[in-house]
């Protein structure tokens, strides 16, 4: 019997000691996390919990009894700030002072949001959203607020601009890009999403150059535009990505790039004592491939998680889930499976402006990924052949009448 030591209590963190125990592991387990509260789910903050209809406590992911009862040792508010692998066992010392010994370390510390650089970010009223204490902050301005600048048109830019407008606010998004949402869908998922948060009401600017935020001394006004315009604003949401938390990876001389912590499919780092899940992970493809890919989804975190886990265990399973990710985004449900970094071709299922429709990715004529908006059907069957190494003929996807499912082929 050996000791884990869990770094991190999100959503990773909590699948590794989850799983270590389905998988028989009877030593003792240490989760620690530097926030005030035990794991839970990050997805609705930016969706239910602004728009009103979900409060802290359904967020929680595990109730506190479930620790007890799998002798899962849950230390929240607390900081690991150090670790040492040098001596027969590792040590680490979180910033209370104490010190945790263990025999294998995992590493699931996430993500945090990428901070603006430029003149007024620091006003109040600027606000981003990683965790429960950034949504509590957002929330108890929202109520208030008759104008919301996004900075940054990504999911969590979106997600947030759609609830502000359901709340009957004034809300610009500022993208950088030409597009929104570019680095995860194709222009036509991203036209569609320009079109439909302005047919709600919201204003879309692309190619926005921000020069600084304003305020009147303290707080926010506005969001300044190079050419001098200003956009009001009581808060700005800036939602421009993620950087990897990879500290303690760093401080342990682990493989990093850009902060990512590097693992294998068996979610070792270039230390096989530590293993490393979730957010703050570059990890190989799990489709297959050369490519190194970083994920930033529940389900990654979730399934990733598990295959740390038996590799804690003792069972060497490769990583090969099939990634998947959801938006909701107004009444809009967007779902995308597999990944379509590298894609050569798309096909688009049905009309974008019936607000139902699926945008399929190829590489070299063979199925890689999907989107699709309020397409529920489209989005099970290309998970399903994806896991199953299965294609779709590029020249057929596009027939309304023929579900998706019935034209599943070997590739
Ligand atoms: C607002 C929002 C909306 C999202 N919506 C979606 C969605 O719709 N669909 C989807 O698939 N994904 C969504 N995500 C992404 C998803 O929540 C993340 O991919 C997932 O939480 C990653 O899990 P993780 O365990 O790697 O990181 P996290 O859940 O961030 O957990 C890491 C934890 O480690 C802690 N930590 C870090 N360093 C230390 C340390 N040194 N000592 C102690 N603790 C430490 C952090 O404080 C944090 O609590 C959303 C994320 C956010 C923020």
């Amino acid at each position: 019997m050996s000791d884990v030591l869990i770094v991190g209590a999100g959503q990773a963190g909590m699948q590794i000691a989850v799983s270590l125990r389905d998988n028989g592991f009877e030593g003792r387990i240490e989760l620690v996390g530097e926030e005030p509260h035990g794991p839970y789910q990050r997805p609705p903050l930016s969706k239910a919990f602004l728009h009103g209809s979900a409060d802290i406590e359904t967020l929680e992911l595990r109730a506190p009894s479930f620790y007890v009862d799998n002798k899962i040792v849950m230390v929240p508010d607390e900081k690991v700030v150090s670790i040492d692998l040098s001596g027969e066992r590792g040590l680490a010392v979180t910033d209370t002072g104490r010190e945790i010994h263990f025999d294998k370390l995992a590493l699931a510390t996430g993500s945090t949001p990428r901070r603006l650089p430029i003149e007024g970010a620091d006003l109040d009223g600027v606000l981003y959203l990683r965790g429960i204490a950034d949504a509590v902050e957002l929330k108890n301005r929202w109520d208030a607020a008759a104008s919301v600048v996004v900075i940054g048109g990504g999911f969590i830019g979106l997600e947030v601009a759609a609830g502000a407008r359901m709340d009957g606010k004034q809300v610009t998004v500022l993208e950088a890009a030409d597009r929104l949402i570019a680095r995860a869908v194709s222009p036509e998922t991203s036209e569609f999403y320009r079109a439909a948060h302005e047919r709600r009401g919201t204003s879309v600017r692309l190619s926005a150059k921000i020069s600084r935020i304003v305020g009147d001394g303290t707080k926010v006004t506005g969001v300044e535009l190079d050419g001098g315009e200003v956009v009001p604003a009581d808060i700005v949401m800036v939602g421009i990505g993620v950087i990897a938390r990879g500290e303690l990876a760093e401080q342990l001389g682990l493989e990093t790039v850009n902060g990512a912590i590097v693992v294998n499919e068996f979610a070792e780092t270039s230390d096989p004592r530590v293993i490393a899940a979730g957010d703050a992970v570059l990890l190989p493809h799990p489709l297959g491939g050369d490519a190194q890919v970083r994920l930033e989804s529940v389900q990654n975190a979730v399934d990733q998680a598990k295959t740390a886990a038996k590799t804690l265990a003792g069972v060497r399973e490769p990583y090969r889930a099939v990634p998947w990710f959801w938006s909701d985004q107004a009444d809009l449900k967007l779902q995308i499976g597999g990944l379509s970094t590298g894609y050569d071709q798309t096909v688009v299922r049905g009309t974008p402006d019936d607000e139902s429709f699926s945008v399929l990715y190829y590489r070299d004529g063979r199925l890689i990924a999907i989107d699709s908006v309020n397409a529920v059907s489209d989005y099970m069957a290309v998970r399903k052949a994806l896991g199953s190494g299965s294609t779709i003929p590029a020249e057929l996807a596009h027939n309304l009448e023929t579900p998706l499912k019935t034209l599943v082929v070997d590739s």
